[in-house]
């Protein structure tokens, strides 16, 4: 069984350091399955590779193992896919190889360790079953370019049809630690080998490999139950846990930054121009099912509601507390039945890729990329332009060279204190006609607020419209 780690990062034999593995040496680790060995195919300056190759020995799998003689499973017991396809052995021997890697210390660079860095892995066989439809699920969420291949069974003999194992390869820029942490998980949940011991313990490890990214991740129902191999009270478990990982505190600053970002724009009046000026928007392009992305405390999705053309809304944000807020304000729970239907919150993260962003006319992302960081960015624009594919996207932004209107703020400071970025109309719009283009839409803009001749308007909005219309 094999998996191989390369970067293109230079100097690439910083992989070396931040794997605590020297590219020079061949290391072997005896484990209770096998031996894994570790060593580099190529270590050079622009690009090395880390390979890790587990003998797996099936008799000593078996050993101890006790099962009804002469039941005709005993040449499946020697016999088998286990030493070949990617499996929960792989986990094992990464957690053992490379614990300090994974729990993000690195002795002698620890500054590489939070760097992201252009990452790709490959695992020439897994057990991918119905092709590559899996490991998209999985790992495009989370950011990763995915190519697979597969072939036939065997080219002598096309009849018995295509093999059930893939090689598949997954790239992203990401840290090291969390492309090991990424397969640790999920390399296990791509084996579907069902009658394997799973301890109480494999919840806790699960839980603290997937901290920062599991409870958000779309198909987290999937990972876990197929993670602790289908063990329903385990997986019951593990998901309830999961739930109950809220960020409390980051909320509570949140809420309070949200005042401040208010504050500065308070005197324009700026936020109701702004709803309003999405609405007219939404209300022209004739679009009848919205999607508000990031929708915060839900205050356009309270001018939704009350206009019928707009037949369903879905409110998503990643914060549980907005939801909180959003659903109080609207009084969720006492809408008359009709109305109900026509709206719904959903807790999700725009990272991530999510079935239920798609089939919508529109989608609203009013004042949250200033939220992203870069990397973020990138994600977030994949997730919506990629995949949900809306007809239409209306996004709103800061524009930062009207700053300096705001008596209130000091310069160079940005509107809010949790803002990564603000741009000036040139970025944003250099910025929306790449993604445009990148994605097939085409785009137009539109200030919001009261314009100055020089500065232009406060806020500055990208209108998208599919190229082509429907497909
Ligand atoms: N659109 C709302 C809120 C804007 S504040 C309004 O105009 O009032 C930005 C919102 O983006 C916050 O509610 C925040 O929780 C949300 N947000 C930030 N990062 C997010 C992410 N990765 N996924 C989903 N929502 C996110």
């Amino acid at each position: 069984m094999l998996l191989t780690i390369s970067t293109a990062h230079v100097p690439a034999t910083d992989l070396g350091y931040l794997l605590h593995k020297n590219p020079a040496r061949l290391q072997t680790e005896e484990l209770s399955f096998g031996k894994a060995h570790v060593f580099y195919p190529e270590a050079n300056v622009d690009r090395c590779t880390v390979a890790v190759l587990l003998e797996v020995d099936p008799i000593a799998l078996v050993r101890g193992r006790r099962g009804p003689a002469g039941d005709g499973r005993q040449l499946q017991q020697y016999v088998n896919d286990r030493p070949y396809a990617a499996n929960s052995f792989m986990s094992v021997a990464l957690g053992r190889l490379f614990a300090t890697a994974l729990s993000g210390r690195s002795k002698e660079r620890q500054e590489l360790v939070d760097i992201s860095l252009p990452l790709n892995a490959k695992l020439p066989a897994i057990a991918a079953g119905s092709g590559s439809e899996l490991v998209r699920r999985l790992f495009e969420p989370l950011g990763y370019r995915i190519s697979t291949e597969s072939g036939l069974l065997d080219e002598t003999f096309p009849d018995w049809g295509e093999s059930r194992y893939a090689s598949v390869e997954i790239a992203a820029t990401t840290r090291l630690r969390d492309l090991l942490t990424h397969l640790y998980v999920l390399i296990p949940v791509l084996d579907n080998e069902k009658h394997y011991w799973v301890s109480d313990d494999e919840v806790e490890k699960l839980l603290k490999r997937g901290e920062g990214w599991l409870a958000m991740h779309p198909e987290k129902d999937l990972i876990v139950s197929r993670y602790l191999k289908r063990q329903r009270s385990l997986t019951r478990e593990a998901l309830d846990r999961l739930a109950e990982e809220t960020p409390e505190i980051e909320e509570n600053q949140e809420e309070t930054r949200n005042q401040e970002e208010q504050q500065v724009e308070r005197s324009l009046g700026l936020h109701e121009q702004r709803m309003g000026t999405v609405l007219s928007v939404l209300r022209g392009l004739g679009a009848r099912r919205i999607i508000d992305l990031g929708c915060g405390e839900g205050k356009l999705l309270r001018y939704l509601l009350a206009d019928p053309q707009f037949e369903f809304t879905l409110g998503m944000d990643v914060s549980w507390k907005s939801l909180e807020v959003a659903k109080e304000r609207l009084h969720l729970d006492r809408l008359p039945e009709r109305q109900k239907d026509r709206i719904q919150l959903v807790q999700g993260s725009l990272m991530y890729r999510d079935q239920r962003l798609s089939g919508f006319d529109a989608a609203t992302v009013v004042e949250v990329i200033e939220h992203l960081d870069a990397p973020r960015l990138e994600a977030f624009e994949r997730v919506l332009f990629a995949f949900a594919r809306p007809m239409h996207v209306v996004l709103t932004t800061p524009n930062v060279e009207y700053n300096s209107v705001f008596e209130t703020l000091p310069t160079g400071q940005f509107r809010h204190r949790d803002h990564r970025f603000e741009w000036s109309r040139a970025e944003f719009e250099t910025w929306a006609k790449s993604i445009a283009d990148q994605y097939g839409y085409e785009v137009r803009f539109q200030a919001v607020g009261p314009q100055d001749q020089m500065l232009g308007a406060p806020t500055q909005m990208g209108i998208f419209s599919r190229v082509g219309g429907a497909a």
